[in-house]
């Protein structure tokens, strides 16, 4: 217990997983924590004086399972390892933490998801910026980069890392450690001194083995350095190894990339749903078709980080439109993709030193693969496929002496041997080719042995406690010869063993442990070689994963009938039959009906589109998003025809928000949100806003988006490409009234008392207000319906508000209200019912009904 709480007092943040022979211990409170999170059972031990301790713990071989479910639930696990050979301790066995494992800097396959990165993330907050690093240390990816707090946000919620560390004696930004709580980001404190520029220095020089921060262009970059070193040191420490597979340091610049804020990213669901239940509604699900894990990932980057040049937009789509007219390199792409396995967090097990044989033979059929997919890109003729291919030719060979080395079934274990070919190593078969007698001898001596003794069912096994052993059932007993002696009786058999068998085991063993520390070393080297040429193979399984990418979007193209945009440098949007590609793919049976987009500057750059609720107006504004960043990554389109002038920003100011949870009201949400459109928004931006003012009374929210609009319109700097929709018809003489705004409906048609929906986008005003018909359709019971339309009427005469409490206490107060009710009111809404009826539609009885109804109503 003394080591024990030695150990325990250096990781004091941690819950300490202590290895005792074959079993992973936990103590006090350690203990009670994780027997409810790993549903162990919880005893005690005595322990002397300190009295009785709470203890539980699992076998060894149950880490794979418990520690991802610890590290799951928000624990850090600070791993314990026997580090000598318990034979040869003298007094307690030497122990000592060989690995901390939490959110951010998990390995295990338990913690992760094959197409999402994991990021560990470390911010050094700044006066008027913030300084950041990203790392994933599955896979070796590190990047620095420097920004406005704000952009940060965006980046961060891109991302969506882990966990977060920050200098311990600084706090997070608010918004950021507003974030990090709502999305259950472990946040970990720091000690300043790593953030330190000269201990920063020294790690990154160390790891990277330079100099000078010169060549990895962090000179004149104190803080990108510091949180470079701060993360850096925090990953080396956690995983106790050399982390080889950071190979280089990536200097993010955002400014390559449109700007997507979070509530943007949350409402357009690119790549996580707004509702965990329900997967298939993001944009990512619906490009999906990659066949590769890596493949995966780097669809994911893309999605959530489109590009502004439109030279890369356009090199990239190009790309894809060349695999759209070739469905057969498409098929042959996908046959070569398809054995690749995860190469970029396989050379992560590689360079953390915890790949096995298994690994490493993956390895070497991927790159076998890997050239493959190199000859079918050499077919094409795109700049990019040209790249991708010269950089996969590269692969050729170098998984031969992998797949040369080792055997094609190959254990877990590294130790025990199995793992080299025969023939691949000649000091290896002449070891093997010494025993081999001797391991004849055994393997034949069954059978030898039941025809000598006349005993069908003796059996020769292998155990770890005497090694191998005859076994005779009791009822042979009698023919049992003298040599035999007997080791162990059974319920229904005796074991024995013979001194000649003793003598080729002692033989066979000690031959084996040589053989198995042979094949140890050997496989040392092997991926000693597979490590010194990571940076190729790194480079390698990205081009892997970015021809995946591009096989992807090729077939969602295809099979979703997309077309190429085009896209331009200037502003404006030009779409014709354009649609959701969501909601078109998640309900193939729906006719969705196609809308048109257009807006430029010179003509409307506003659209206000009215019209009833359900009628589509939230749909066509995402749809509008949606296609503007699909151009943009470089995508094909949902659409017939689209034009798209670049957009450096897509604000969104939509639909309900999953941040009324975090306490605000949605109407204080929805203010924050227009608030920084209003603040940010160029006149290189797109900004869908959809419903603005619902949160509160009428004229409050009528007042608010009005001026909102009028902004918008009239500063120049703000002249962002803009859809408006609301239900405040009151606004549509304000549009009217605008040079640069136009009116625009989704149109519905009645039909008697029904609403049917078009779903057409048409320019003018809607004319009414459709909610009581809605709420009719919806099932609201016949009374109230009725009651609501006599509410209405008498607002719209008197011209109440609403939003004014007392008027509508008094209406709402009085039952009598039927009785003081001017005698005209009664009479047209009756006129007005019997309108609506079809008596050549109804059957007599339901004449009869509907008399009695009206008869008891009015
Ligand atoms: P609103 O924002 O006007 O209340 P929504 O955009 O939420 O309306 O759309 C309401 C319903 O109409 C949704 O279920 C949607 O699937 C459907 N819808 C919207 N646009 C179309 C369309 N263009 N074609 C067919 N159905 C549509």
């Amino acid at each position: 217990m003394k080591q024990y709480y030695e150990i325990k007092a250096q990781n004091p943040d941690c819950i300490l997983f202590f290895r005792m022979g074959d079993f992973f211990e936990l103590f006090e409170q350690d203990a009670e924590i994780a027997s409810k999170i790993l549903g162990l059972t919880l005893t005690s031990r005595n322990n002397g004086a300190s009295g009785n301790t709470p203890l539980c713990g699992f076998p060894h071989h149950a880490s794979e399972r418990y520690f991802p479910k610890m590290v799951a639930a928000g624990y850090k696990v600070a791993v314990c390892e026997q580090v000598e050979d318990p034979k040869l301790a003298k007094g307690i066995v030497k122990r000592a933490i060989v690995e901390v494992i939490s959110a951010g800097t998990s390995m295990n396959e338990g913690n992760l998801e094959a197409k999402v990165a994991n990021y560990l993330c470390a911010v050094l907050p700044g006066k008027n910026s913030i300084a950041f690093s990203f790392a994933d240390v599955t896979t070796g990816y590190f990047a620095v980069s420097e920004s406005p707090v704000q952009n940060f946000e965006s980046e961060l919620a891109r991302r969506m890392p882990k966990e977060i560390l920050v200098p311990s004696e600084m706090e997070l930004p608010k918004t950021i450690a507003e974030f990090a709580r709502s999305e259950n980001i472990l946040v970990t404190p720091v000690e300043t001194s790593h953030y330190e520029l000269e201990n920063a220095k020294a790690v990154i020089e160390n790891h990277f083995k330079v100099s000078s921060l010169e060549s990895l262009g962090l000179d004149d970059a104190p803080e990108k350095t510091r949180v470079a070193g701060a993360i850096l040191w925090y990953l080396i420490d956690q995983k106790k190894s050399e982390l080889s597979h950071i190979t280089h340091l990536e200097l993010l610049d955002l400014g390559d990339y449109m700007v997507l804020d979070p509530a943007t990213l949350r409402n357009l669901e690119l790549v996580r749903p707004l509702n965990a239940d329900d997967p298939q509604s993001t944009l990512m699900y619906v490009l999906d078709y990659t066949v590769t894990a890596m493949g995966g990932r780097h669809l994911r980057e893309w999605i959530s980080h489109p590009l502004i040049s439109v030279k890369r937009i356009d090199e990239r789509s190009e790309a894809i439109a060349e695999l759209v007219a070739n469905p057969i390199f498409l098929d042959e792409l996908k046959n070569s993709l398809r054995e690749i396995l995860d190469m970029e967090r396989l050379l992560g097990r590689v360079g953390s030193g915890r790949a096995n044989a298994r690994d490493l033979y993956g390895m070497g059929r991927s790159l076998a693969k890997a050239s493959k997919v190199a000859e079918a890109l050499s077919n094409l003729k795109s700049p990019l496929f040209h790249h991708l291919s010269e950089v996969l030719l590269s692969a050729e060979g170098r998984g031969d002496e992998i797949l040369k080395m080792l055997n094609d079934d190959l254990p877990m274990t590294v130790r025990e041997g199995g793992m080299i070919r025969e023939g691949a190593d000649p000091e290896l078969d002449r070891m093997n080719a010494e025993i081999k007698d001797r391991r004849d001898w055994i393997a034949s001596l069954e059978a030898r042995e039941r025809e000598r003794l006349g005993i069908n069912s003796l059996k020769v096994s292998y155990n770890r406690v005497f090694g191998y052993y005859i076994e005779v059932s009791k009822i042979h007993s009698d023919k049992i010869p003298p040599e035999y002696i007997r080791k162990q009786t059974t319920v229904n058999a005796e074991r024995y063993i013979t001194p000649e068998m003793k003598e080729c085991e002692t033989i066979i063993s000690s031959a084996e442990t040589r053989i198995h520390d042979a094949e140890y070393r050997i496989f040392c080297r092997l991926r000693e070689s597979v490590n010194a040429e990571r940076t190729e193979l790194q480079q390698i399984a990205e081009a892997v994963a970015e021809a995946d990418t591009f096989y992807s979007l090729a077939v969602a193209a295809r099979k979703r009938n997309y077309t190429r945009a085009e896209v331009f440098e200037g502003t404006g949007i030009e779409i014709r039959g354009g649609f959701h590609p969501v909601i078109v793919a998640a309900n193939p049976d729906l006719s969705f009906v196609p809308n048109d987009v257009s807006l430029s500057p010179e003509a409307h750059r506003m659209m206000l589109i009215t019209g009833p609720n359900m009628a589509g107006k939230s749909t066509y504004l995402r749809q509008t998003g949606l296609i503007v960043l699909m151009a943009q990554i470089g995508s094909f389109v949902p659409a017939e025809y689209a034009k798209i002038g670049v957009v450096d920003r897509i604000f969104t100011r939509v639909g309900a928000s999953d941040r009324l949870s975090r306490g605000l009201s949605t109407f204080m949400v929805e203010m924050i949100e227009t608030a920084n459109i209003l603040r940010n928004a160029t006149d290189k931006s797109l900004v869908l806003l959809d419903e603005i003012g619902r949160g509160t009374s009428t004229f409050d929210g009528l007042s608010i988006a009005w001026a909102i609009f009028e902004t918008l319109h009239d500063n120049a700097k703000r002249a962002a490409i803009t859809l408006f929709a609301t239900h405040y018809h009151e606004m549509t003489t304000l549009a009217d009234s605008l040079e640069h705004a136009g009116n625009y409906q989704i149109a519905v048609r009645e039909d008697g008392d029904k609403l049917i929906f078009l779903h057409k986008i048409i320019a003018g005003a809607c004319d009414s207000s459709y909610g009581i018909h809605v709420a009719e359709m919806a099932g609201l019971p016949t009374e109230v319906v009725r009651r609501a339309r006599k509410i209405l009427l008498r607002l719209e005469k008197s011209h109440i508000d609403p939003s004014d409490a007392k008027q509508m206490e008094k209406i709402k107060a009085q039952p009598q209200m039927d009785i003081f009710a001017p005698p005209d009111e009664d009479t047209q809404l009756l006129l007005e019912e019997i309108r609506r009826l079809k008596p050549e539609e109804m059957t007599p009885l339901q004449a009869l009904q509907t008399l009695t109804d009206l008869k008891a109503h009015y």
